[in-house]
């Protein structure tokens, strides 16, 4: 469809994203089990690492989001870039949806509201 090159990650930045991906799961699977092996700040800092982590590898694997998308992926399915911003009845929290996802939770008449309609 789209044939402009895109901006890969190098080697390098694929494998730092990786080890922080690895370490954070390790670290949340080792908290887990001994509840204060870092302090909040430590855990801030591996947090902040992997979203940097997410975005590199979401840009490797997907490509740059396009004009209408939110460089930030799906929230319910992690597959593709979030399309829109939807609030579920019952959930504090926003959702950032793919059109499939949005339209499914639409459906189900889980939506609190359409902002971006
Ligand atoms: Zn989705």
């Amino acid at each position: 469809m789209n044939t402009t090159p895109q901006k890969k990650a190098t080697a390098g930045e694929r494998k730092a994203a990786f080890a922080a991906l690895y370490r954070v799961l390790k670290t949340s699977l080792y908290r887990g089990r001994t509840m204060d092996s870092l302090s909040s700040a430590e855990f801030q800092q591996v947090v902040d690492q992997a979203n940097e982590a997410l975005d590199v590898l979401a840009r490797a694997i997907h490509g740059a989001p396009k004009g209408w998308q939110y460089a930030h992926l799906c929230d319910v399915c992690c597959l593709r870039y979030a399309e829109h911003f939807a609030r579920e009845a019952g959930n504090e929290l926003s959702t950032w949806c793919c059109t499939p996802c949005y339209q499914h939770l639409k459906a189900e008449g889980k939506l609190k509201e359409a902002p971006h309609e």
